[in-house]
């Protein structure tokens, strides 16, 4: 197997553990992955879709909803003609999910029609796709190349953003204190750079929350909690208030705290900046990681040791695999058995 191309992400993770990137690598190349579809996966896919086609028709919440429900069409299609065994007991939660995501979706939108959304301005790219040749420490191009797909590209007065989707699970906010050494952004960042010759401005990380917001809670004694921690809005809570006939008196310092906070519990944009020095020193490292991750591939048996930990691992699809390789089996001969036909789209 020869190296030809890598991503962002793949260029800040290989390294992590070298026997799940070849494995990974592996899969891919052979058009496999795992058995059981995982559903927060695929919710942040479908949520991709939606901002794709949102800011693909200029801001339009129905192009956003169009193009999430028809990435969720396709995708049911394939689950129930590659996974019909588990079809019938995956319905209930691709429907939950289904709705998390188009309510995301729409919220998102009017988000942005509060005027507090930091993603203004003119809309110049959406999921643009860029490549470049890994340079070697002379600056000279190798065989090798680097790619990585920006959600968002925009410009604003005269300024250019460079604007990364995540959804989040809403248990907690994202932690964004290692955001200023972020790989991934820097890669993003690094791309931009050596393709157009300008180094953006700002990147902004676009966080969506795994939540949408539902009517606060009634208490036995008829009257509404004033719990700071539920997923409810200022209108919602008056809305309530209204219907149960209640005192609006009674409420004003709660209503008072979701009035200010608007949508602070569902969508975080935080940004960060890249310099020239710090795209250099990116430059550098990519070039070293390619050249570790070419010899990988040119000598497996002796390179793809593991990197094994009770907490790094825990996540990991090729668990049983790794423990066949240690312990004498024959790992690739359970891939068959552990992974399928991939059937998500890229
Ligand atoms: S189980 Fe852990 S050590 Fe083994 S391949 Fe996965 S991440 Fe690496």
């Amino acid at each position: 197997m020869t190296l030809e191309s890598i991503s962002v992400t793949e260029a800040g993770s290989a390294l992590d553990c070298r026997r799940y990137w070849y494995w990974s690598n592996y899969l891919r190349n052979t058009g496999l992955e795992s058995n059981a579809p995982a559903i927060p996966l695929w919710l942040g896919r479908g949520i991709h879709k939606g901002l794709e086609g949102y800011f693909r028709g200029n801001r339009d919440l129905l192009e956003g909803i169009n193009s999430y429900v028809t990435w969720y069409n396709n995708f049911c299609t394939k689950i129930q003609r590659d996974f019909a065994y588990i079809w019938v007991d995956l319905q209930k939660e691709l429907k939950a999910s289904y709705s998390l995501g188009w309510d995301m979706i729409e919220n998102f939108s009017d988000f942005e029609r509060t005027g507090n959304s930091k993603l203004v301005g003119k809309i110049l790219e959406v999921e643009k796709r860029y490549k470049h040749p890994i340079l070697d420490t002379n600056r000279s191009p190798t065989n090798v190349i680097l790619s990585g797909k920006v959600d968002l590209i925009l410009e604003h007065e005269g300024a250019i953003y460079l604007v990364d989707h995540k959804s989040h699970t809403s248990a907690k906010k994202p932690d964004f204190s290692a955001l200023s050494i972020d790989d991934q952004v820097t890669g993003y960042a690094y791309l931009y750079w050596r393709e157009t010759g300008i180094i953006p401005t700002g990147i902004i990380y676009n966080v969506l929350m795994k939540a949408t917001p539902r009517p606060p809670e009634v208490l036995q004694s008829g009257k509404l909690s004033k719990s700071k921690s539920q997923f409810t809005t200022w209108y919602l809570y008056k809305d309530a208030i209204k219907t149960l006939g209640l005192k609006e008196s009674d409420y004003l310092e709660i209503l008072n705290y979701y009035a200010l906070s608007g949508y602070d519990d569902y969508f975080v944009q935080e940004e960060t900046f890249r310099n020239e020095e710090e795209l250099l020193a990116y430059e550098n490292r990519t070039y070293w990681r390619m050249k570790e991750m070419r010899e990988i591939l040119e000598d497996p048996t002796r390179r793809t040791y593991s990197t094994p930990s009770t907490r790094g691992c825990s996540w990991c699809s090729f668990k049983e695999a790794c423990k066949s390789q240690d312990d004498g089996g024959d790992p690739e001969s359970l891939f068959d058995t552990l992974f399928s036909p991939r059937i998500y789209e890229e």
